[in-house]
């Protein structure tokens, strides 16, 4: 019984001091898939979040050379002039270009892969919408999204 109740307080203490130690890390997913498609058009980050782990996933089963899918996140003035700039980026770069005003990207995939970033929230303002897009030729017109920081 006493044991008992020494593993309850013991857990409850680690509980509470990773609570206030750790930042809070959001996960999101998005999947792509051989039909140029996110599955996805609005994605929202929590308040709560300092961080957010971005997942991609490739449901297709083309190769990234055909059929590559990455995320890169930009603010709405700058997705047409960076996803221009990515066009002339070969697929050994992943169609990123070295661009400061790409504020997160995940690397370029095929089908059946699946790749993550991680990002600050403290980069992004709440309330404000920031595009996200595909930056390998000719995908970005069609996907693309929403992102916002709940305030
Ligand atoms: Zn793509």
């Amino acid at each position: 019984m006493s044991n008992g109740l020494k593993m309850w307080t013991l857990t409850l203490a680690l509980s509470a001091g990773s609570a206030v130690a750790l930042a809070e890390t959001c996960e999101l997913t998005i999947t792509g898939n051989d039909q140029m498609q996110f599955d996805k058009s609005e994605l929202v980050v929590g308040a709560d979040c300092d961080k957010v782990k971005l997942t991609l996933e490739h449901v297709g089963q083309l190769p990234k050379a055909q059929m590559g899918h990455n995320w890169v996140l930009t603010k709405p003035a700058d997705y047409q002039p960076v996803a221009m700039a990515a066009q002339g980026e070969g697929l050994d770069k992943d169609y990123i270009p070295d661009d400061d005003r790409i504020i997160a990207h995940t690397d370029l995939i095929g089908g059946g892969e699946s790749t993550s970033v991680t990002f600050d929230v403290s980069d992004l303002s709440p309330g404000e919408e920031y595009t996200y897009f595909c930056s390998f030729p000719g995908h970005w017109v069609a996907m693309k999204g929403t992102l916002t920081v709940e305030q």
